[in-house]
């Protein structure tokens, strides 16, 4: 661990990334926050009125307070939040962290993260990032839900466990019709037999980067409630906007 901090430190003296946009790479004045600048700042797609239930953001011509799915499904999880639209710049974010190996911006999503869930009235017990399967850890050497739970569990002294394990590759789930999301997930989560007596009456959040339509965390949130977890939170960098044609 203190390594760990030592190697942050050396890596922040060489490519100095605190000083730049997080999104477009421009030079952060003193003034600026979550490592974002300006104009990026007054552009960037923040969920203003999330559904009560999966967080996803909701039209300005829905009244309600829950989004088309949610009247219809019921969740294993009680809740998710996400402070901003998978969209524009925050795709590009997302991809670059993913595949483009830029651990970097793990600290401006995390503090994008930690305003959303400052808002929360709630503390849980323990948190679990959404597991990769082995080989795809293997072919990418890191996982970037679980980099973002464990700067996000650093700054709220948070207990991070991998109390899941994903023992099913599947297909990336972008490629999927919503029918198929849900059948490409099936048992493809499991309790990590390591964790299984931890689980029993907590609250736990689980964090991931990015909530496509709920299907994979509510997987993750199934399996923890079958080994019976009370309660269960979901927090993300981004939540997919529901598509305005059904498609
Ligand atoms: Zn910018
Ligand atoms: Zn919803």
């Amino acid at each position: 661990m203190k390594w760990q901090k030592i190697k942050n430190f050396i890596e922040n003296l060489i490519y100095p990334n605190k000083i730049k946009c997080m999104f477009c790479g421009d030079e952060l004045n003193g003034k600026n926050s979550n490592e974002t600048c300006t104009n990026c700042m007054e552009t960037l797609p923040f969920i203003r009125r999330a559904c009560l239930r999966c967080g996803v953001s909701l039209p300005d011509e829905d009244e309600g307070n829950v989004c088309i799915h949610c009247k219809k499904l019921n969740y294993f999880f009680d809740f998710a939040r996400a402070p901003l639209d998978y969209t524009g710049r925050v795709i590009t974010a997302v991809h670059n962290l993913k595949y483009d190996n830029a651990k970097y911006l793990i600290t401006g999503m995390v503090d994008y993260m930690s305003d959303c869930y400052a808002a929360w009235d709630i503390k849980p017990d323990m948190v679990c990032a959404v597991p990769s399967h082995i080989n795809r850890l293997k072919e990418r050497g890191y996982n970037q839900a679980e980099l973002l739970a464990e700067e996000f569990c650093a700054r709220f002294n948070l207990t991070l466990l991998p109390l899941c394990l994903k023992v099913k590759e599947t297909a990336s789930q972008a490629t999927l019709s919503f029918k198929d999301r849900r059948e490409n997930l099936t048992d493809c989560f499991k309790i990590n037999p390591d964790h299984r007596a931890s689980v029993k009456g907590k609250n736990i959040l689980i964090i991931d980067d990015v909530v496509t339509t709920c299907s994979t965390v509510n997987e993750v949130a199934k399996v923890l409630k079958h080994a019976g977890a009370n309660k269960i939170y979901v927090l993300s960098f981004a939540h997919t906007p529901i598509p305005t044609d059904e498609d």
